[in-house]
């Protein structure tokens, strides 16, 4: 995906502030912050949303969210954290590129969404 936003994060190609990198995973704040902890943690390889994973991409779902608690602790809410992943037109999904938001404190980050 050599034009995808999130790809080129990755690869470096476009500047971030990154918070963790290793072989399949790699996170960053994102750049138009909803809370003081907010950072997004993405596949280094292209998946585009949940809507599209397979079984094929069990192992590094599991370790976007194994990573999570690490990343708020590190960057500000180490009394918890709250993990978005907003998927398709409905999910109302900007960056086709599969990630996670973990947004978080110091203080809660109020409710799960406005009731309709
Ligand atoms: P979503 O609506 O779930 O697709 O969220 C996309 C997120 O990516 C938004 O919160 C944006 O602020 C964030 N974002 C877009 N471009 C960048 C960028 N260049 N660096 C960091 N975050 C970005
Ligand atoms: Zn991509």
């Amino acid at each position: 995906m050599d034009n995808c936003l999130f790809c080129r994060i990755a690869r470096g190609e476009i500047p971030s502030r990154q918070v963790y990198a290793d072989d399949d995973l790699f996170a960053f704040h994102d750049i138009n912050p909803a809370r003081p902890l907010h950072v997004l943690v993405i596949p280094r390889r292209h998946i585009t949303s949940l809507a599209t994973s397979t079984e094929a991409d069990t192992l590094v779902l599991g370790r976007m969210l194994a990573v999570a608690n690490q990343l708020a602790t590190e960057n500000g809410s180490p009394d918890g954290f709250r993990v978005i992943i907003n998927t398709g037109r409905i999910g109302q999904q900007e960056v086709q590129h599969l990630h996670a938001h973990i947004v978080g404190g110091p203080d809660p980050v109020g409710p799960m969404l406005k009731r309709v």
